[in-house]
């Protein structure tokens, strides 16, 4: 099989404060948790390939997306680096892959009890729907891979981003790494704790895979953003096949879910430039 896996770094072991995960202005904790995170990417790649998964993409899709220590993978996966993707975190996904994981994943925008959550670019969205289920970042990108027919196989993250998902996608695995106290605490496994079940966790994902579905928003598909301000929504409602809803909310509709997807890459990124 080959494995897709989408990595974040907000739901790592350990991760409370956005200075841990800030790679524009590096705290000097960001060199410590960006080796917590690219360690709990290699114990997902080890458990999948004790379970016999061959080839591995794995897409860094933290901030500025290039966050992982190269050196510390395994020599034969490959790495997607960099930002301004046009799928973002599910970027080159497609029919090729078996199955997919999200690791280090954390809460969408407005959960209770999920350390540092959001969805995309915090300053821009309020809320996302798609066919009026509301979505965090797992929702969509799972939304994406399942358009291909690939399943999410695994979640790690908090608790509340596991349950999340697997309130949404019942066969999907997880690994809860920390309880979030709130959005700036959590009471977390150590990261080789962490580590150690990420890994078993992945081996049974790819046990697992049989029993998995690809996760599809039914056509056609309707996007519907609540922006953070009504000046957002004035410059996401030029884009052609937007309309207004209301003063900061914006609906895309689509036959093809991966149309929908560039519109909502398009709707945080024109709405970060609205000021
Ligand atoms: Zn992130």
């Amino acid at each position: 099989m080959k494995l897709y896996i989408s990595s974040d770094m907000e739901g790592v072991a350990g991760v409370t404060t956005w200075k841990q995960v800030d790679a524009r202005t590096p705290h000097p904790e960001y060199s410590t948790f960006r080796r917590y995170y690219t360690q709990e990417v290699r114990a997902a790649i080890d458990g999948a390939r004790q379970a016999g998964v061959g080839e591995i993409l794995v897409n860094d899709s933290h901030g500025p997306m290039h966050n992982l220590l190269f050196d510390e993978l395994p020599t034969d996966v490959r790495v997607i680096f960099g930002n301004r993707k046009p799928y973002s975190m599910a970027q080159s996904a497609d029919g090729g892959f078996g199955g997919a994981f999200f690791v280090g994943y954390h809460g969408a925008v407005g959960d209770e009890n999920a350390v540092l959550c959001h969805t995309y670019t915090p300053s821009v969205i309020y809320e996302v729907r798609v066919n009026d289920v509301v979505c965090s970042e797992a929702t969509i990108n799972a939304g994406l891979l399942g358009y291909y027919g690939v399943p999410l196989l695994l979640i790690t993250g908090d608790r509340t981003t596991v349950q999340g998902a697997q309130r949404q996608m019942p066969w999907v695995c997880g690994a809860i790494v920390k309880e979030s106290i709130g959005s700036f605490a959590a009471d977390s496994l150590t990261p080789a704790a962490a580590q150690a079940l990420i890994r078993d966790a992945a081996r049974q994902a790819i046990a697992r895979a049989q029993e998995a579905q690809p996760y599809r928003f039914t056509p056609p598909v309707t996007l519907d953003v609540q922006l953070v301000t009504a000046a957002q929504a004035d410059l996401v409602a030029t884009i052609p096949g937007f309309t207004r809803t209301g003063g900061r909310s914006v609906r895309f509709v689509h036959a093809e879910f991966p149309v929908v997807f560039r519109a909502f890459v398009a709707t945080w990124r024109m709405g970060a430039i609205a000021g």
